[in-house]
């Protein structure tokens, strides 16, 4: 049997209670022994107590809770030889030769150092007469898992690590509540945020809040006069209308030749050179701090469960890997790999290559940066010569979802940035019939970056009969080139419609992109639309509340989220809030399951189980209704539980969008428009719908986008969320396991 140990080290990040469960929750389940090392390095230099044998119940209820229960430390004498003596010592005493750690690169780096030493420790402890030989060679290698568990994502080798999202959303509520207040004064606020010498952060949240102005360490400012362009924008933009200023500064940020730039200084220059009344927040631990996103509860539960597949797979043994996220894949890189380009990076911020600093953060942080230093701009600079003015326009349509706004700022304020003339169409495709068509300048889409909903309004007209001709007429009197449709699946619908007659209407032969904005996540081509991740927080919001509630007085609730025939909220809101059972219309719902899970759950109640949450997707069967679910679950469960239902309903499409959704908003608004601008002046322009695929935006051309729709049930053919299905299993009751003696033998408290 294999024996893991699973510790938290060096900065806490929230999601690492999610991360430790996932690996007790996924070890137990295939049959391993699972410990948990307290206080970090330091539990596993002093032993004894602080090294404890985990069982499925010892990690309920920790999935949503921040920071780390099994603590962390900073240990320095886990940084000697003789402290990682006592650690190996430590280990074998309990038979384990197999270390999940969930940490920053200090604590990767540690564990790097320790597993290379491993061999010559245990030589030395036999020498020492501290450990017989024969335990010595049944352990000779140490396999280690590294989770990176830090909001600064400054690790290479994983898109994202553990707690950063949940960081962007603190940072992003502080700067939203700070927007509203400097707006009010006409004020400037110097906001830093954390990050040490990692831009991620402060690059991110600039996108996120719509922040006029950002400096970072790997691409500071590369002007000796930087202060002066900063102000001439915050002027600029004050002059165009901005109520607010806003600059954001990360906290190793540094000009080009490596000093440090702070907030007092900038506040200084704003207040010497613009008059202008600057204050300085820091944000400081509150990024750190609280319950983890949606998003990071997922995150760290793959990446717990992935740890343990690792180890179990024994592709590993005696190795240490990084386990990464890109894309929606996790990935497996040789840990030694990742610590040596993490170094690297902070070698050439240090020396003020920033050249290469930009190199090794990767494409997709290159790109963001150019998107930000294009959005702060106040207004447009003229086009360049020789580019051509081109007129696109853009339209929301489906329901709304949080994101639209994000989308179309970033579109329009790229396309004016660029030259174009931007057109909003105002109502979806009925408004497009009625010709509600505007132009748009830079200030028409101001402070849209956080606004929920749809300023240009939004519906699931689909066009049909005389639509058409007015549609088509619409376009040729305002001379439209190109169409980016912002919307849901009426919106692709639509989409095709018109593209399936451009040989009637020559006005539809016009290069369209449709750009996947929907709470469902149920497109085509796109595996996350923007809107869903919202929604997504909204539902874990509101499912950590019913379950307060729900242990208050012995209760079971079914809990219906929205989504259509799609799943996939069903199935990512039971992963990050633990529900006991999730119904889908894609897996279909059976009057036996309900059997078996009223039996689970009466059984449960009786072993003093106090709380039962079942996440249903709202179209998971027609006969078996929520209520049916609820009459059912009331009458089955006599005097052990009553049930409720909570029919989350429109809240899921309300509400600003997370950082997540703000962030992929822009950036497929930046692809789109470069995308158009390509097809507007081909010979043969192509529509094509956008989205992220395996950690890349791309375009789905739409013949082929059509073939990976099935019409009938309104969702992709092929979706890779349904693939995480028994990882949801198995975290919340083990039940596609057997073997260790702590499994429950009926559904469990809480998750
Ligand atoms: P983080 O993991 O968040 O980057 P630290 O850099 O403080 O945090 O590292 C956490 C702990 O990891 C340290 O207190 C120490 O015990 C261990 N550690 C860090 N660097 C090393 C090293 N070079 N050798 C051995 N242990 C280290």
């Amino acid at each position: 049997m294999k024996k893991i140990g699973v510790l938290t080290s060096g900065g806490d990040a929230p999601g690492m209670n999610a991360a430790v469960r996932a690996v007790v929750r996924a070890g137990i389940a295939t049959g391993a022994e699972v410990f948990a090392i307290y206080e970090g390095y330091q539990g596993m230099v002093d032993g004894q107590g602080w090294i404890r044998r985990m069982a499925w119940q010892d990690v309920g209820g920790i999935l949503y809770k921040g920071g780390t229960l099994i603590g962390t430390a900073r240990c320095n004498d886990f940084r000697e030889r003789h402290g990682r003596l006592r650690a190996a010592r430590n280990l074998i005493e309990h038979g384990i030769d197999n270390l999940v750690v969930i940490g920053g690169d200090g604590s990767l780096t540690g564990a790097n150092i320790f597993r290379q030493e491993w061999s010559g420790l245990l030589d030395e402890l036999v020498e020492r007469g501290e450990l017989p030989y024969e335990l010595a060679q049944e352990h000779r290698e140490l396999t280690i898992v590294g989770l990176v568990g830090s909001i600064d994502n400054d690790m290479w080798g994983t898109d994202i690590s553990i707690g950063a999202d949940t960081a962007l959303h603190r940072i992003t509520d502080a700067v939203d509540a700070i927007s509203s207040t400097a707006a009010s004064h006409q004020r400037s606020f110097v906001v830093e945020v954390m990050g040490r010498h990692c831009g991620y952060l402060a690059l991110m949240s600039a996108i996120a809040t719509g922040a006029d102005w950002v400096l970072i360490p790997e691409a500071p400012p590369n002007l000796d006069e930087w202060e002066n362009k900063m102000c001439a924008v915050l002027k600029n933009g004050r002059e165009n209308g901005r109520r607010d200023s806003i600059v954001i500064v990360a906290e190793g940020a540094q000009d080009r030749y490596g000093n440090e730039i702070t907030c007092g200084y900038v506040k200084q220059v704003l207040e010497e050179r613009l008059q202008e009344d600057a204050r300085v927040t820091i944000l400081g631990h509150v990024q750190r701090g609280g319950s983890p996103s949606a998003f990071d509860r997922n995150l760290s539960t793959l990446m717990g469960a992935a740890a343990i597949d690792a180890i179990m797979s024994d592709k590993f043994i005696g190795q240490a890997t990084l386990i990464g996220l890109k894309g929606n894949k996790i990935t497996h890189t040789p840990l030694e790999e990742c610590l040596e380009n993490t170094k690297a990076i902070g070698e050439a911020i240090k020396t003020c290559n920033f050249e290469r600093a930009m190199e090794l953060r990767g494409n997709g942080f290159r790109e963001a940066f150019q998107t930000v230093r294009t959005l702060v701009r106040a207004i447009p600079h003229d086009p360049l010569p020789g580019q051509k003015q081109r007129r696109i326009a853009v339209i929301n349509s489906g329901a709304p979802s949080p994101g639209m706004n994000t989308a179309v700022r970033a579109a329009v304020r790229l396309g004016l940035d660029k030259g174009h003339a931007m057109f909003g169409i105002y109502n979806g495709f009925a408004g497009f019939a009625d010709d509600e068509i505007e132009e748009l300048n830079w200030m028409s889409v101001n402070g849209w970056a956080y606004l929920g909903g749809s300023e240009l309004g939004t519906n699931r007209h689909i066009p049909a009969n005389s639509d058409f001709y007015k549609i088509a007429r619409g376009i040729e009197e305002n001379n439209i080139e190109g169409l980016l449709i912002i919307g849901g699946w009426s919106a692709y619908v639509s989409a095709l419609e018109l593209y399936q007659r451009r040989n009637n209407y020559p006005a539809f032969n016009i290069p369209i992109v449709c750009f996947p904005a929907t709470i469902d996540n149920d497109l085509p081509g796109a595996e996350l639309s923007v809107g869903a991740d919202s929604a997504l927080n909204s539902i874990i919001d509101a499912v950590d509340k019913i379950k307060q509630s729900a242990v208050a007085s012995k209760r079971v609730f079914v809990v219906e989220v929205m989504g259509e025939r799609c799943g996939y909220l069903a199935l990512m809101s039971a992963l990050a809030t633990g529900a006991e059972r999730v119904y889908l219309h894609e897996e279909g719902m059976r009057l036996t399951d309900l059997a078996v899970d009223v039996e689970l759950l009466v059984s449960g109640f009786k072993q003093g189980k106090r709380l039962g949450v079942i996440i249903r997707s709202e179209d998971a069967n027609e006969t078996y209704t929520t209520d049916f679910m609820c009459a059912l679950l009331e009458e089955e469960g006599g005097d052990y539980f009553t049930a409720r239902k909570a029919v989350l309903g429109h809240m899921q499409q309300g509400g600003n969008p997370t950082p997540f959704d703000r962030i992929l908003a822009t950036r497929l608004g930046a692809k789109c428009i470069s995308y158009l601008e390509e097809q507007i002046g081909a010979a043969e322009p192509v529509s094509a719908c956008i989205g992220l695929q395996s950690g890349a935006f791309r375009f789905t051309e739409f013949h082929d986008m059509q073939r990976q729709m099935d019409m009938e049930n309104r969702r992709p053919k092929h979706q890779w969320w349904m693939e995480l299905r028994p990882i949801a299993r198995t975290m919340s009751n083990g039940r596609n396991h057997t073997g260790d003696p702590s499994l429950p033998k009926a559904l469990t408290d809480e998750s």
